[in-house]
Order: structure tokens, then sequence, then C-alpha cells
């Protein structure tokens, strides 16, 4: 099993775009800085959508400005289109997701783009990373969204995945990442996937899991993944954005209880859990009060004896 792994914490931009209440830049700040100086060492910090689509995410383009400042951090976001992606470019973001939802139905709904279509924002976008310095160009991740199942499409088949994931990755994208949208998967089906996809674009092409735990199993596709070799697991701090249709059910996997259980199993994340509780607090208090955040370890602490998997400084 992979010593270290990365968490990805992706609550600013998935957690925020679920909840209609609106962080101040500085708020957002205040609870990216505390993640950071938790140990967390990616943070998805935004998206670059039209305000009108999603206002809470309408200062994407400082807070990545911003976040850049903080030593040590990959600063993330996801563009759905070239244009968000000109200003993800601008604003320096280290790392650009395009998600191309395998449900062309939830495509069309989504973001009002065929897969073609889709497929050539991508090839558009790889074009304005090429025309960069070396040293200034992003990492550049196709994410296969609905990947296990779609809420219009239901399963979609293995056939049409494997296509797309190919296609992305001749579009241009460095990274295929496999993302449980609906939170439908289980970990037969993690395995499975990461199989059929690595299959296609090459191992070291598949790296990254963003998984939901709206019904209970994200942990359990967290360790899917972790035995088939998966280096980099989205979260978010909180579980926040839990679904409305699966009240009780956190929206991504929780960045705490996640933390816990790969020290607790020796996987070193250099995430330090006291410091993500006051991060937690941070944003506890950012939040309208009747929104609830979620997690176990939270909860009830760390257990009696618990040692991380390597020493916290
Ligand atoms: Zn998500």
């Amino acid at each position: 099993m992979t010593k270290r792994i990365t968490i990805s914490e992706v609550g600013p931009r998935d957690g925020l775009q679920s909840i209609a209440h609106i962080l101040t830049l500085e708020q957002k700040l205040a609870w990216i800085e505390a993640e950071a100086a938790a140990g967390v060492t990616e943070i998805e910090v935004g998206s670059f959508v039209p305000a009108k689509v999603l206002p809470q995410l309408a200062d994407t383009g400082e807070v990545v400005r911003r976040s850049r400042e903080i030593p040590g951090l990959t600063v993330a976001v996801l563009v759905p289109n070239a244009k968000g992606a000109a200003a993800a470019l601008e604003a320096g973001a280290h790392k650009l997701t395009i998600p191309l939802s395998v449900s062309e139905t939830h495509s069309l709904r989504n973001v009002r783009r065929t897969h073609a279509q889709m497929i050539e924002e991508a090839r558009q976008i790889s074009a304005m990373i090429a025309e960069l310095p070396q040293e200034q160009r992003p990492h550049f991740e196709g994410s296969l969204s609905t990947v296990f199942g779609c809420t219009l499409e239901g399963a979609i088949p293995d056939a049409q995945i494997a296509r797309l994931a190919e296609q992305l990755r001749d579009a241009g994208c460095h990274e295929i990442g496999l993302s449980d949208t609906t939170g439908y998967a289980n970990p037969a089906q993690v395995r499975h996937l990461i199989r059929l996809v690595r299959g296609v674009v090459g191992k070291e092409a598949v790296t990254g899991l963003h998984l939901h735990n709206t019904r209970g199993l994200g942990l359990a596709n967290v360790l899917a993944g972790l035995e088939e070799d998966i280096t980099t697991f989205d979260s978010s701090l909180g579980g926040l954005g839990g679904c409305p249709f699966a009240p009780g059910a956190s929206g991504n996997i929780v960045t705490e209880d996640l933390v816990f259980m790969l020290e607790a199993m020796g996987i070193d994340t250099g995430i330090d859990f006291e410091g993500l509780m006051k991060a937690r607090a941070i944003l506890r208090e950012a939040l309208n009060p009747e929104e609830p955040l979620y997690g176990f370890a939270p909860e009830a602490g760390l257990p009696l004896g618990f040692a991380y998997a390597e020493a916290r400084v």
C-alpha cells in the first residue's frame, strides 16, 4: 500500500457551491489558511463559473490570487470551459480540473454542452496551457463525473466511459480523475472503474478519486481506491454541502474522518487533526448556524493512544 497520500480539500468549491449562504473573501481565506496550517497541501478553492450561476464562488479569481501566497499550497480550481480556464490561468491557479459528465444527458443539463463540445473545450484549454512558459504551466486534469452512475441516465456503459477517458487524454489532459458526483459508488465498482480507465490511459494517469458519502460508503470506497494505489483523495471539511435529498449524509467525504482513518492505518497524510479542528471552528463560525457540519471523528475525538503515521511537527 502507498505510504503517503494527498488529501485534496474541495470544501471551498464543492461544499460552498451546494449551500446558499455566501462566505466573504476573508472568511474563505481564513478557512483555507487554517487548513494549510494543519498540513493540507492541496485545496480546490473555487470554480470559474459565471457569478449569476454560482454567486457563492464569484470571487474565485481573488481567492486564487491570495491563496497562491500560502507557501507550499497547490491551488486548484474547477473550470467548466475554456473561458473559465483563461480566467484561472490569469489568476495563476496551479491545477485546473475540467469535469466531463460521462452521462450526456447530465452534461447537457449541467453545462449545456455535448460530449464532443466538452472535449473541444479541453483541447482549447490544453492549447492555452501549452502557450505558457514551462514553469508556469498548471497541472490539467480531466475528471469523469457521474462515472459511477447518473441520476438521469443510471448506469453508464463501460465502453462509453473508456472512450471518453481516451478522448480527454488525447485532448491533452495530464490526468484522468474519477468522480462520484451522485454518491452512487461502491467499493467493487471503484476497483472495476479504476482498472477500466487505467487500461485505456495508463496507470500513471489515474491517481485521484472524488468521492461523496451520500449513501455512507465514502470511506469504504477510499479503502478500495487505496488498494488500487490511488494517491489523491478529494474530501471536504465537515463534509460541507450535504445532499438535501439524503438527510444525515454529508456531501463529500469528511476530511477529518479521512485523515483519522488513514493515519490510524499508518498511512501518512501530513495533516494534523487538531489543526483541522481549528479550521472546522473557523468554518462553523462563518456558516449559518443551521448549516450542518458532519464527521464522526470530530464528534468522538481521537482514540486514547492514537498515534500519527509519522511524527507531526
Ligand atoms: Zn463533488
